[in-house]
């Protein structure tokens, strides 16, 4: 309870040097901080005023934090005595059991500390960390630790926080350690904590004298040196050898894969364990930083070796290529990860961050070192830059090729050079641009006084684009333009859309290497939609992908000793196995199946999977037709191998009977309780005011000529109706548009009005549950600002959802504004033709 309080204020408390737990906020952003400040020292070419970095461990960080001390630090935050009050009880009233001699001894009221694993624990302890973050944020104003700027441009930077692993960045003269010993003092006197000097280390710059390191070491008390070790669990520093460091991705993805393998895990286990453990292990440093293409190959590697190889650990083929698996389900893959598009994926998130968060620590950091004169798209990339500055570009790189930008107020949008035209694809207007207009931004297209598009403007600049331009409506309230992500409804980037983005862009090169016979299977229905287990959906992949130890298939690879059928000497294929052989076609035979056809050797197991759709099953089995053809395929192979490998196969019947009683206890696994559907919340409705006036909006809109018409009245309580309004306009890109801009236009009447207490009622569900939360909708970008603009000025408001059917009468006002608006311009035009 207290913790989710405490989240959403905590950005305006916290400092932006301390990035844990603040939602928000990302640990990547600290990494890449410390790094390019290593990278900094590490190339630093000074020798006298030299800098240095000095990491610190808190030993016991939680159990050592003084009440006292906390309840200070609140009071000086600003919290209330009650709060203070509650976050006390919840602290001192642990309680700690000891276990002596088997028996558990009065319990012991602890004097400090607050419990490690409760949920509130780590947000009270950033908020001393604030504490020290504020002595290091003194000492810098007065000039006593300045600390470290990266590039001239770049900001001071004095310390860096992520929970209990603190970065100092400092000169390395006498006066900066002193300054800095005496801040660690007085932090451990204050809270309680103490400094682990042996877990700690210092990494100077690359041409400081052996006096001063020696020096600042005895001031500091800290021997080790840094630079070789980790920050936040990743490399500090990138040498030539990027490969070793990141090594260890792969040896832990290997262990887990072998920990697991000794578990008997079906191909269905291995499928789920592939994408949620093992991909994950990499995440968190594929986050920060750019993998060398070889290391994206060893995980794909031992990932592909974690698939194919056998539980016992004996290596086997790998039947189709990763490139293959990683495709999606419906296109013949598994879905599988492709480590190197994921890789972009993720630091494309972080570039997203740094292109929409200009202000944060990290984009200051990095435009003053790298982009200090042009913006964060236009950098380029250079030699001398740090390993996590080039991996931002390739993410930034990404997020180009489905960059838009929404338009507000249309001032950071440059007319030629930003992609602020379409919805879909980036697309800016053809250049070259006309004489006087290459350095104009939108707003020059936007009446300034009405805020809405200067149609003249746009036609002696664009004449082309006059139509699509009009759709696009601007904020008539001022909001700032928004750079959007196009894959996305939102605007908003995801890793998830990113990497399809990524991958497709790869995969265009190999889609042409698709052959032989899989193109004729529809994987979604006939596979993956298939009725039947995880198992055997797998198993039917394999058999239609050609990835079992079958003659025919091993005769491919070069292996020539098994080809054959080991029951009748044939050349064992995919078909002959299932449906030729003898001992198949008895089975067949014997399935109690209606009008079972006949198999003949021009049919693929591609064609006969269709068929099987319209099998029935003779009664007394009990089973759809369908389900029983995976399970009857399942033992053939089951067969085939225990003839082989036991020189003994199950009978006939034992084929037959194990099929259907394995399909049977499987349907009967399937009888699921029917979910309820639940209805897309828009949210309770919120008690009225009681002298809140109801407004009623409702738009209509037209395919042909991409006109809109508004409609809304305002009603007492009581029913009465006050006020009545219309307006229609063209072209508007959409119904959501249209029923948007109807919100605003009824807004703007009542805040004329000069009304304080309003509830608006409008059908469109997607448009109300976007203004009740704080969700984006990049198609209605400006006016949905200006809505959020405008409901912040009245004194109490709400926005309920309501069926069509309740609101005729705004809807009839609408249609009304829109047909005689319809009628009228056809008029017009017929006088201009005419004219
Ligand atoms: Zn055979």
């Amino acid at each position: 309870m207290l913790t989710l309080r405490l989240q959403p204020i905590l950005n305006g408390l916290i400092s932006e040097n301390q990035s844990a737990f603040v939602p928000g906020r990302a640990i990547s952003e600290n990494v890449l901080i410390t790094h390019e400040v290593l990278h900094f020292l590490k190339t630093s070419g000074a020798k006298k005023h030299c800098s240095m970095a000095v990491k610190t461990d808190m030993s016991k960080a939680y159990d050592r934090i003084e009440w006292d001390f906390l309840i200070a630090v609140q009071r000086k935050l600003g919290f209330q005595e009650k709060w203070i009050n509650w976050i006390h009880q919840c602290v001192s009233t642990v309680k700690y059991s000891y276990l002596i001699n088997d028996g558990a001894h009065a319990a012991v009221t602890p004097q400090r500390g607050i419990r490690q694993g409760d949920p509130l624990s780590p947000y009270i302890f950033i908020l001393c960390g604030e504490v020290l973050s504020g002595l290091c944020r003194r000492a810098q104003r007065d000039g006593t630790l300045p600390g470290i700027r990266v590039a001239r441009g770049s900001p001071l930077i004095n310390h860096l926080l992520f929970a209990n692993d603190t970065m100092f960045f400092c000169k390395s003269n006498k006066k900066n350690c002193e300054t800095l010993h005496q801040i660690l003092q007085t932090y451990e006197e204050a809270s309680g904590q103490v400094i682990n000097l042996g877990k700690s280390s210092i990494t100077f710059a690359n041409k400081t004298n052996i006096e001063t390191k020696e020096k600042a070491k005895e001031i500091l008390g800290i021997t080790a040196l840094g630079g070789q070790g980790k920050y936040l669990g990743l490399p500090e520093h990138f040498g030539r050898k990027k490969k070793d460091l990141f090594a260890l991705i792969v040896d832990r993805i290997r262990r887990k894969a072998v920990s697991w393998s000794s578990r008997f895990l079906s191909g269905a286990g291995k499928m789920t364990m592939l994408q949620a453990v093992l991909s994950a292990i990499p995440t968190y440093t594929m986050s920060c930083f750019k993998l060398p293409i070889s290391l994206c190959k060893r995980i794909q590697s031992a990932m592909t070796r974690f698939w194919w190889d056998e539980t016992s650990g004996k290596k086997k083929m790998c039947w189709v290529a990763w490139k293959k698996l990683t495709r999606s389900k419906k296109d013949g893959g598994l879905g599988f990860r492709d480590v190197e598009a994921f890789n972009d994926a993720l630091l494309a998130k972080l570039s997203w961050r740094i292109l929409t968060n200009p202000n944060c620590l990290l984009a200051r950091v990095l435009k003053g070192k790298y982009f200090r004169y042009t913006s964060f798209l236009e950098a380029r990339p250079r030699k001398s830059a740090s390993h996590g500055w080039q991996g931002l570009l390739v993410g930034r790189d990404l997020l180009r090729l489905n960059l838009g930008k929404a338009i507000g107020n249309g001032e950071a949008t440059s007319i030629w050079n930003d992609p602020w035209l379409s919805l879909e694809t980036p697309t800016k207007p053809m250049g070259p641009a006309t004489l006087g207009t290459a350095e104009w931004t939108v707003a020059k297209l936007i009446d300034p006084h009405t805020k809405t598009w200067n149609k003249e403007k746009i036609l002696s600049v664009l004449p082309n684009l006059e139509q699509q331009i009009l759709c696009v409506k601007p904020s008539v309230l001022g909001k700032e333009d928004k750079y959007i992500w196009l894959a996305t409804e939102s605007g908003e980037y995801t890793s998830k859309t990113g990497y399809h983005i990524a991958f497709a862009k790869q995969s265009i090169e190999i889609t042409v290497l698709d052959t032989n016979n899989e193109s004729s299977i529809n994987w979604t229905r006939d596979v993956w939609n298939a009725h039947t287990s995880q198992k055997l959906k797998v198993f039917l992949w394999k058999l239609s992908s050609g990835a079992l130890a079958l003659g025919e298939n091993l005769f491919s690879r070069g292996i020539k000793a098994n080809a054959v059928c080991n029951r009748c000497g044939e050349l064992e294929t995919r078909e002959h196995m299932l449906f030729l052989c003898s001992f198949a076609k008895q089975v067949w035979e014997a399935t109690p199946v209606r009008n079972l056809p006949s198999f003949t050797s021009d049919q693929t197991f591609g064609t006969i999977l269709q068929e099987v759709k319209s099998w029935i099953c003779l009664p007394p089995v009990g089973l759809m037709g369908s389900s029983l053809f995976p399970w009857i395929c399942w033992f053939l192979w089951l067969a085939r191998n225990k003839q082989i490998f036991d020189e003994r196969g199950f009978s006939l019947s034992d084929t037959i009977t194990k099929a259907i009683s394995k399909a049977r206890e499987w349907e009967a696994a399937q009888i699921t309780t029917p979910t309820t559907e639940r209805r897309l919340g828009t949210g309770e409705a919120l008690p009225l005011h009681p002298q809140a006036t109801i407004c009623f909006v409702d738009a209509t809109w037209t395919v042909e000529n991409q006109a809109a018409g508004y409609g809304w009245l305002f009603k007492t309580q009581a029913g009465v109706v006050i006020r009545e309004g219309h307006k229609s306009e063209a072209p508007v890109r959409s119904p959501l548009a249209a029923e948007a801009l109807a919100l605003r236009e009824a807004l703007m009447d009542a805040k004329s009005r000069g009304w304080t207490n309003l509830c608006f009622k409008s059908d469109s569900q997607t448009l109300i549950r976007a203004i009740r939360s704080t969700e984006n909708i990049a198609e209605i970008y400006g006016v949905l600002q200006d809505i959020h603009i405008l409901a912040s000025s009245f004194v109490t408001i709400a926005f309920d959802f309501m069926p069509r059917s309740n609101n005729l009468q705004a809807d009839s006002i609408a249609k009304f504004a829109l047909s005689s608006f319809v009628s009228l311009s056809l008029f017009s035009s017929l006088v201009t033709q005419n004219g």
